[in-house]
């Protein structure tokens, strides 16, 4: 662990829905909260659109202003807002270390886990390559680049249905690659690009390879029942297929399952660690709404508080 310390009685890491609502309701308990944003500030609602499910938002809301207003909600009640990136921690000890860029540790008497979740990959060596030459895991940040242009997006679970028709506002055309012969999406989001006909959608389609040197110029799709490849000419390839939570620095210490999204205990953001509560996406692969992460961050500070007033108590 790093040299610079720094005690704190309230750690959030993380700066999504979940971890600004625990700054909120932690700095109104005059916990003074030290929050630290993580490498995407605002979380992956920087990374939409329009938020129209979001209670008190009669109109609407952009996702990067939703989180701008959390921010400087937290900000208000004493929340200390800082950019940097948990890199490490030691929860075996208390106050709980947690190392910060390497640099600072800050020793916690309480730490509230809001790392959230990032966008999967499929692992393809020209995915990887291409990425960011019209490569992209967001549809809503990069299809701006190709507009009037025909384009391809893998997935079909309502992200990749909802980025799809995104798209298809911008794009002459958008293929959707679909791995099975029916989508996970829920109806109305399947309907939505069945009946959009700007949108091919290519049913027990995979993605072969992305063709391209130094940008995209194409995909080659395999059909998994025929067996038959096709190439399709294509500037720009949207990957829409889920997320993994950020959870690979607490391995070693909280209690997760197979996918990496930490346990908590059933009506409570309690962890196996005392003292270290887990808020948001990074503890939830069922519900994953904006709404539903600021409640568990609600709920975290909530445990937090009482875990601090027992200990100070001791
Ligand atoms: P999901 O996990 O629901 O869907 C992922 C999709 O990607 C699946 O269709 C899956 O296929 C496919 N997939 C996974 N790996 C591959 C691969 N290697 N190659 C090809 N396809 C692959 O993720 P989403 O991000 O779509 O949604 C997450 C959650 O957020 C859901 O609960 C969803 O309902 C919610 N959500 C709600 C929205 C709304 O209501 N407006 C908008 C966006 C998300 P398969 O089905 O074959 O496994």
């Amino acid at each position: 662990m790093s040299q610079e310390t720094e005690h704190v009685k309230v750690l959030i890491i993380g700066s999504g829905p979940a971890g600004y609502t625990a700054a909120i309701y932690a700095s109104r308990a005059g916990l003074s909260p030290v929050l630290y944003t993580g490498g995407q500030p605002g979380g992956q609602l920087t990374i939409t659109n329009d938020v129209e499910n979001y209670p008190g938002y009669p109109d609407g809301v952009m996702g990067p202003q939703m989180m701008e207003d959390f921010r400087k909600q937290a900000e208000r009640f004493g929340t200390q807002v800082r950019y940097g990136l948990a890199t490490k921690v030691d929860f075996s000890v208390r106050p709980h270390k947690v190392e910060i860029d390497e640099q600072i540790t800050i020793l916690a008497d309480t730490v509230l886990i809001s790392t959230g979740a990032s966008a999967k990959w499929l692992g393809i060596e020209s995915e990887e390559r291409l990425n960011g030459k019209g490569v992209s895991a967001c549809a809503v940040c990069d299809g701006f680049f190709f507009r009037g242009q025909e384009v391809a997006i893998v997935g079909a679970g309502d992200t990749a249905c909802e980025e799809a028709s995104y798209l298809s506002n911008i794009c002459s055309k958008v293929y959707m690659l679909v791995r099975r012969d029916e989508m996970r999406a829920s109806q109305i989001m399947q309907n939505r690009v069945i009946n959009n006909p700007k949108i091919e959608i290519l049913w027990n389609s995979e993605t072969d390879e992305i063709l391209g040197e130094d940008e995209v110029k194409g995909v080659r799709v395999l059909n998994n029942k025929t067996g038959e490849k096709r190439e399709i000419p294509i500037s720009g390839f949207f990957v829409a297929i889920g997320h993994q939570p950020n959870t690979d620095i607490f391995k070693d210490f909280i209690h997760m399952d197979e996918s990496g999204y930490i346990k908590t205990i059933p009506g409570s953001t309690k962890t196996n660690v005392e003292g270290v509560f887990a808020c948001g996406d990074a503890q939830d692969n069922i519900y994953r709404q904006a709404v539903t992460a600021a409640g568990t961050g609600c709920m975290a500070a909530l445990d937090a508080e009482r875990y601090l007033a027992e200990f100070e108590n001791h």
